[in-house]
């Protein structure tokens, strides 16, 4: 029996507003899409905060033993600034001003995003698909939204009718909004405008003549709207109905709203049946805001090379940090708060370490390790709730250090499974790996490899040419490359 079975995983879903006992269409499987960055530069703190959450409730799905596809795109197209239906395409924009191509840019942007999720020690999503590598599915979905009825055609561009379709769905319904209170908020057309009502948004964009990421489609050149790529991303590889989409909390509205109308005008049924929403990360109290200057990049914070931080942090005390924190709730980094989450972290990986070389005891033991394994899924079964989970693991890294000292007992076939329980909720779950012991590896590597370059310049020095030969050779196939300079030897890894 999987452990899906056993356990019983409350989500929050956004759609109702409702803690929800989570249940997958198909048994065993789970269809996830979470909006992914539009690469125009580097990533985001807080965009990395939403990628963490997502990462934690995929790995937690998985240890539950569901098959998960994760589906994560980049955009890389019809992105424009603020949000809007007029104005530059974001990475156009980018591109221009550093003369490159658009693809330059988001090659660039996309390496940097995969470089510090890399760092942070998330797990990469089962596909990553991009927009414009699915323009002709995105044309497909606008012929069928026109074909329906809830679409129209002017100029070369196609825009969603909001009004028709409110009459016969409820658009507003995942933030909460009315038609009306939205016809207040927005500015009123004028006759330059091609749409019909001020809160319609773009399926298809003409392409003026300097824009110059383009497509051809049946109503000319031109690029597609942006919130039209997730829908035809999230149908083609999870269907028309599927489990769990994710996003940031700015993306409620109108990103995630046009979606489930965009899907809904096409295929007559909702897209998504648990909507979930990571909230945002403010800096010392504040919004981040790259204007105000009040802004960490995740660089600056591993090279300690800002004004806002005393030291330097690893990714893994960020990790943690950022584990700290329920998903839902709104989360202040500060020096503080980071050199207490670094204290936190570095008890806990201790703990991790001695739980290999405790003394057992024959005697019983005093902590009921099978209570606790109990409470670490009761945690992360209530919405994953992380915050709760920690300082479960926190009692039992307590119970640890007083079997250290000598002061409690524990039998072999608890520690056995005390052992288990917490790799599976820190490594696992948390997706806290020991930085230290990374370090070490580092520092046993370069012994071994100085190790060999001494074996090698004996070699040479006795003219066994064949024993040296070898040792270089075989350093580079493993990808070290050793460099001969009038200092000695050096060496890289590649
Ligand atoms: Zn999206």
């Amino acid at each position: 029996m999987q452990l899906y079975n056993q356990q019983t995983l409350k989500v929050s879903n956004s759609l109702t507003g409702k803690k929800e006992v989570f249940k997958s269409i198909k048994d065993g499987y789970v269809g996830m899409y979470v909006c992914g960055p539009t690469v125009y530069s580097n990533v985001h703190l807080g965009n990395c905060r939403t990628f963490m959450s997502f990462d934690m409730i995929f790995r937690y799905l998985k240890h539950l033993g569901y098959k998960v596809r994760y589906v994560r795109n980049i955009t890389d197209a019809g992105h424009l600034e603020n949000d809007a239906d007029e104005g530059e395409d974001k990475i156009a924009k980018k591109a221009k001003l550093e003369q490159l191509e658009p693809m330059e840019v988001v090659q660039r942007y996309t390496v940097d995003f995969h470089e510090t999720l890399q760092h942070f020690n998330l797990l990469p999503p089962s596909i990553e698909p991009t927009a414009t590598g699915h323009i002709i599915e995105q044309i497909e979905i606008i012929k069928n939204i026109l074909d329906n009825g809830f679409a129209y055609e002017v100029n070369g561009s196609v825009y969603f009718d909001v009004v028709k379709f409110n009459e016969s769905n409820d658009y507003g319904k995942l933030s909460g909004r009315n038609l009306e209170d939205m016809v207040a908020n927005t500015r009123v057309l004028t006759a330059q405008d091609d749409k019909r009502n001020p809160q319609d948004f773009a399926l298809w964009k003409k392409a003026e003549p300097q824009h110059i990421m383009r497509w051809p489609s049946p109503w000319g050149d031109g690029f597609p709207g942006w919130h039209l790529e997730c829908t035809a991303m999230s149908t083609k590889y999870l269907g028309e109905t599927f489990d769990i989409h994710g996003g940031g909390m700015d993306l409620k509205f109108p990103h995630h709203e046009c979606e489930i109308a965009q899907a809904e005008a096409c295929n007559s049924q909702s897209p998504v049946n648990y909507w979930l929403h990571a909230n945002m990360l403010t800096l010392n109290g504040k919004k981040m805001s790259k204007s105000t200057n009040n802004n960490i990049y995740p660089s600056e914070i591993f090279s300690g090379n800002n004004d806002i931080l005393s030291k330097a942090f690893t990714p893994a005390v960020v990790r943690f940090f950022m584990m700290q924190a329920h998903y839902t709730s709104i989360l202040d980094l500060s020096d503080e708060a980071l050199l207490a989450s670094e204290k936190g972290y570095y008890k806990l990986m201790e703990a991790m370490k001695s739980l290999s070389k405790l003394e057992t005891a024959t005697t019983t033991t005093n902590f009921d390790v099978d209570a606790f394994k109990q409470q670490c899924y009761d945690a992360m079964n209530d919405d994953f709730n992380t915050p709760i989970l920690i300082a479960k693991l926190f009692d039992a890294v307590k119970r640890i250090n007083l079997i250290k000292e000598g002061k409690e007992t524990i039998s072999e076939a608890d520690a056995k499974k005390l052992s288990a329980t917490m790799e599976v909720f820190v490594s696992q779950v948390l997706g806290l790996k020991d930085q230290a012991t990374t370090d070490n590896n580092s520092e046993t590597l370069e012994g071994v490899v100085n190790l060999l370059i001494n074996l090698r310049n004996q070699a040479r020095a006795n003219k066994d040419f064949a024993t040296s030969d070898k040792i270089r050779d075989e350093l580079i196939a493993m990808g070290i490359q050793l460099k001969d300079g009038k200092d000695g030897t050096t060496f890289s890894i590649n």
